[in-house]
């Protein structure tokens, strides 16, 4: 229940597994939400992770924790989808499509039967993979408008990347501007046209190196497969980059992230979802960017859309 003097602002997690329980840490560290809900079939663990969590309550901001069930979906400022089943080593995260489809299919239909008779307002933020097709699925079974149902994206590959770079040019990873769009996975792209340090392009500073550049990619892309190749899951850096979306829309910061969301005719796209930098604030998606791309960043992105396209004919909703 809620304290009817009291601004409270609720982040309700579905899956309690490695990125739900990370996310509600890190969202739980910065003090970015009041409560905090964790919502898994398997109950057990749930209850757990949440008994973990709400003993270091006394060293943060003042939190609520709790392990909940749909009905808190109807107080919901944001609904984070992270549940389902993950990459095996190797296993791309197209591989999933199947039993993921299921999973977010029931998760969205119980979401929704709260959000749009209480709050109406709440945010879906999706990050089960594969990402732009699931988060396509919660949108379409969500009947949500596309602002309000998005995904993680690219902005975790972006973080991924950024850090690449910055420490082969011996800055810090905030002052390197660079970003990857279209598929959260094989298919992603690096825009070196826009890869710069305070306006200077990055192929013009005297450390640039093109092979360098072109295997930082390769590592971007493959971070995933190495990390689940050596400890079976990756979780912190997305629980920051879920808790950096979920800030910017609980404060209405409009920050420009690499989100992946329905196209409506940008780059001539349309009815797929991918990552492009995009405005985040309370009302979720305000506005798209769309920047000039170099000739070939603009083939490899029809690219990637096709491939997304193909995953979501394969789709049966
Ligand atoms: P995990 O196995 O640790 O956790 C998944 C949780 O989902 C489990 O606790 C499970 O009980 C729960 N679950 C399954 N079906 C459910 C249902 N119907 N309702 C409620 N809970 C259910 O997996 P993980 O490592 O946390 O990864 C979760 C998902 O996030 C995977 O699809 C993974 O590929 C994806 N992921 C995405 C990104 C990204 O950048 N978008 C990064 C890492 C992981």
């Amino acid at each position: 229940m809620r304290l009817p003097h009291i601004e409270t602002t609720r982040v309700v997690i579905v899956g309690a597994g490695n990125v739900g329980s990370t996310t509600a840490f890190a969202l739980m560290v910065q003090g970015i939400a009041s409560e905090i809900v964790l919502i898994d079939i398997d109950k057990k663990k749930c209850a757990g992770e949440i008994l973990d969590l709400t003993h270091g309550i006394s060293f943060v901001k003042p939190v609520r924790i709790w392990a909940g069930d749909y009905t808190d979906c109807k107080h919901a400022d944001v609904v984070f989808i992270c549940a389902g089943a993950k990459q095996k080593p190797g296993q791309p995260r197209l591989g999933l499509l199947r039993p993921n489809t299921k999973i977010v299919s029931e998760i969205v239909k119980k979401i929704v039967r709260n959000i749009t008779r209480y709050t109406k307002k709440a945010i879906i933020l999706v990050a089960t993979n594969p990402l732009d097709v699931m988060t396509y699925v919660a949108l379409k079974v969500s009947g949500l408008p596309p602002y309000q149902v998005f995904g993680t994206g690219t902005n975790l590959d972006s973080s991924r990347f950024r850090w690449l770079l910055a420490e082969k040019f011996g800055l810090a990873a905030t002052s390197m501007h660079a970003f990857l769009i279209g598929e959260h996975g094989d298919t992603s792209v690096p825009v070196f046209s826009h890869a710069n340090v305070m306006g200077k392009n990055i192929t013009e500073l005297p450390e640039y190196n093109q092979a360098a550049a072109k295997e930082f990619y390769e590592k971007t892309k493959n971070a995933a497969y190495d990390i689940i190749q050596s400890k079976g899951a990756t979780y912190y850096a997305i629980a920051l980059s879920v808790a950096e979306i979920i800030r910017a829309i609980l404060y209405d910061e409009n920050h420009v992230l690499l989100v992946s969301s329905l196209l409506t005719g940008q780059y001539g796209l349309r009815n797929v979802c991918l990552s492009l930098p995009s405005v985040v604030g309370r009302t979720g998606i305000k506005k798209i960017i769309e920047i000039d791309l170099a000739p070939d960043e603009l083939e490899k992105l029809k690219k990637s859309a096709k491939v997304i396209q193909e995953e979501i004919k394969k789709v049966k909703l």
